[in-house]
């Protein structure tokens, strides 16, 4: 029903299937088809397919004797007379219309067309809101449509539902769409009503009918009328109910298709050797439970004969990059060569000295290899990556912008930062399919998102921080009070104390935004003579960044100003300040990533968000979530609800299918069904003849799907 990404060419003879094109109902020209075009309809299973964004309920009628003020109520009367008056340069037209109740006027500005319309003697069903002037009750701009015979029958049949269903703006329940200037309402309304009528008996409902009736969901056909044109709220809810399975279970169904396939490009296998009691025993420290149980799924996967999908998530701070090198030891050991994507090149120059370090005294080989480097020093590193001389290479998109040349890449590890999305996942994975795959995101990820954009992937959660974490304060700072705290700031950086500074980018053409430099100069005053404090930005040159970041871990420098999150992802134990200008424009996961920067250590470390006067209220309570909690994963289920799952990991973007009927996290049962569901009967664990239709249709949506799993 939703598909309409391969429809054959149009063929002059009538289609009619839901791949028919909208040109085919009456009504429908250039321009409109146009118009609707623009709203992502081209098929009539489109148009079907298309979800009201609201309902208004106009099925009671009101008599015009009992209206009351600033309700939006719906009556049934007859015209007494039009009349069109010249007010304040407007025109004005005025229908005046009656009951057996009482009298009426209903305005509208302009439309001296009405006239046409309102012709005395017939009757209308007139909805709209009601107030009370020196007239009378009056409706401006009603939404109206006209009623057969007088409109007293409308109140011997006791509503619209019976006698008079011909209705569709009026006297039921009505749809409300998101549509465009030249389409209205009413003309939309009308059109999905003919193609509901004229195609709604050509949709067969592939769903297994056991497992819809275990759900108690809706029969498909009547789902699609009821979804435009319920005959009450609680169809409608049914209605969205079965669309929305459906779709969270296409959703699925291609997720698992996606996993098949992987599983017949066969993996590589990689028995672990002692190489992960050599790596630990290193360690200052003692795995927690939970890295070692990530650790466990992991090493299942890369023993196991099928390539690892892996995401691994969990709180900033919680020590996803030890397990991850676990993981790169690993495959060295068994003779592979691992990489690891950094979205920044800052972070890939970081974390290129860490798996030195993890990875080195090992016996391991480690390269960097991004943008900024020399073409000379490019060339080299390219060629010892492709002759295997490289263990472990670090990068940054450069290493899956241009095909790099691997000898044997067995794991590629994908430092997600929020910044890769699904489609260059994809590509990375068709690049080199027999290799294993590692996401590891920067901050938690909200079930209902794993589900969805990280669908293609099994999860593995490190739940636990390690112990002895000391006490992290975050205050939310007023424009008043943020003289004061960049006092305090400075105070604590001439003690000896570190941090962090972090002004929102410049981008161009926006005002109003503290510029680096100005921060840097603002706060500099306050520091100590000789407190070392600089600017750190991806514009930084490579050999002053290596600079900054040396004196950074050797605490001759006190303060690193930088911009955006770019650093996000430093490891600097001794950070311990944060200080976040215009904090209101970043989102709320960011925040807590970027607070989780200076939470690494059992020393006490604090936040403060400075807020600008012209942050709005919402804004402001938006923030205050991170002042009540500094568990991740609540504070991504609240930047989830309060802004969508779409602007967090950038989904839309990223190609992931926008889901139009199911809302996380509200069907996040029906969700965790339709994944079961679908994946047991395409994995072969619950397949039955039942499935065949379902599977064949998804199937022939993979070509679209290709760019999504
Ligand atoms: P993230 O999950 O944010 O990537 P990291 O892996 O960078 O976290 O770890 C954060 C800090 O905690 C690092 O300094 C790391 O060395 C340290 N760390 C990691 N695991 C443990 C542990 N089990 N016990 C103590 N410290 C740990
Ligand atoms: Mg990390």
């Amino acid at each position: 029903m939703s598909s309409s990404a391969r429809r054959p060419p149009r063929r002059r003879e009538a289609d009619r299937t839901l791949r028919a094109s909208i040109r085919d109902l009456p009504g429908i020209g250039e321009k409109r088809q146009a118009l609707l075009s623009a709203l992502g309809i081209e098929a009539v299973g489109d148009l079907l397919a298309y979800p009201p964004t609201r309902y208004i309920d106009r099925t009671s009628f009101a008599r015009i004797g009992g209206l009351r003020a600033g309700e939006i109520q719906t009556v049934a009367a007859r015209v007494v007379k039009f009349e069109l008056k010249p007010v304040r340069g407007k025109r004005l037209s005025i229908a005046h219309i009656e009951d057996s109740s009482g009298k009426m006027r209903c305005l509208w500005f302009n439309q001296p067309y009405l006239k046409r319309v309102f012709v005395p003697g017939a009757s209308f069903v007139m909805s709209g809101p009601v107030r009370f002037d020196q007239h009378g009750p009056t409706m401006v701009h009603p939404e109206y449509e006209a009623l057969e015979g007088d409109g007293e029958e409308v109140h011997q049949a006791g509503g619209a539902s019976e006698g008079q269903d011909y209705l569709v703006h009026t006297g039921r329940i009505v749809p409300v769409y998101r549509t465009r200037p030249g389409l209205s309402q009413k003309q939309l309304r009308v059109i999905v009503k003919q193609a509901v009528e004229a195609y709604g008996g050509q949709i067969r409902d592939l769903l297994p009918g056991a497992l819809r009736q275990s759900l108690g969901l809706a029969d498909l056909r009547e789902a699609v009328s009821n979804i435009h044109f319920p005959a009450d709220l609680g169809l409608a809810k049914a209605a969205r109910r079965r669309l929305a399975f459906d779709e969270m279970l296409v959703l699925q169904t291609l997720f698992a298709l996606a996993r098949k396939e992987k599983q017949h490009s066969g993996g590589t296998s990689h028995p672990t050797d002692d190489v992960v009691a050599r790596f630990t025993s290193r360690l200052p420290f003692e795995l927690t439970a939970s890295q070692q149980a990530a650790l466990g799924d992991i090493a299942a996967d890369l023993a196991s004969p099928y390539p690892m999908r892996r995401l691994l998530q969990g709180d900033v701070g919680c020590g996803k990059t030890v397990v991850a090198s676990l993981a790169a030891a690993s495959v060295c050991a068994s003779g592979g060569q691992a990489a690891l994507l950094c979205p920044t090149e800052i972070l890939a120059e970081q974390h290129f000295e860490t798996m030195k370090r993890f990875l080195g005294p090992l016996g391991f080989s480690v390269g960097l290899l991004t943008g900024g480097l020399e073409p000379g020093e490019r060339k080299r590193a390219d060629r010892a990556v492709a002759q295997g001389r490289i263990d472990m290479t670090v990068g940054t998109h450069a290493l899956v912008g241009e095909r790099v040349g691997f000898k044997r890449l067995r794991l590629v590890i994908v430092d997600e930062e929020q910044r890769f999305g699904v489609l260059q996942r994809t590509k990375l994975v068709r690049d080199v399919p027999e290799a294993h795959l590692l996401v590891v995101s920067a901050t938690p990820i909200p079930r209902t998102l794993a589900l969805t954009a990280y669908g293609d992937l099994d999860v593995t959660v490190i739940g636990q921080m390690p112990p002895g974490r000391g006490r992290h304060t975050t205050r939310l700072v007023q424009e008043e009070e943020r003289d004061r705290t960049l006092k305090e700031v400075a105070a604590g950086i001439n003690t000896g104390l570190q941090g962090f500074y972090v002004c929102p980018a410049l981008e161009e053409g926006s005002s109003n935004l503290v510029d680096v430099g100005a921060a840097k100069a603002g706060i500099q005053r306050l520091l100590a003579p000789g407190r070392g404090i600089e600017i750190l930005t991806g514009r930084t040159p490579r050999e002053k960044r290596a600079t900054i970041l040396k004196g950074f871990l050797a605490n001759r420098i006190g303060l690193v100003i930088a911009t955006t999150v770019l650093e996000v992802g430093m490891d600097i134990p001794s950070a311990t300040v944060l200080v976040v200008e215009q904090a209101e424009r970043f989102g709320l996961s960011q925040l807590h990533q970027m607070r989780g920067r200076v939470a690494r250590t059992d020393a006490a470390s604090c936040s403060y968000f400075l807020m600008s006067d012209s942050a709005s209220e919402k804004a402001r309570a938006r923030l205050k979530v991170l002042e009540a909690t500094f568990d991740g994963f609540e504070v991504a289920e609240q930047d989830l609800l309060l802004r969508g799952p779409g602007d967090i990991v950038g989904t839309r973007q990223h190609g992931i299918p926008d889901l139009r009927f199911a809302s996380l996290p509200e069907d996040l049962d029906l969700m965790l069904r339709a994944r079961d569901e679908a994946f047991g009967c395409v994995l072969g664990l619950g397949a039955s003849p039942e499935w065949e239709g379902w599977l064949e249709a998804v199937a022939s949506l993979r070509d679209r799907a290709r760019s999504i799993v």
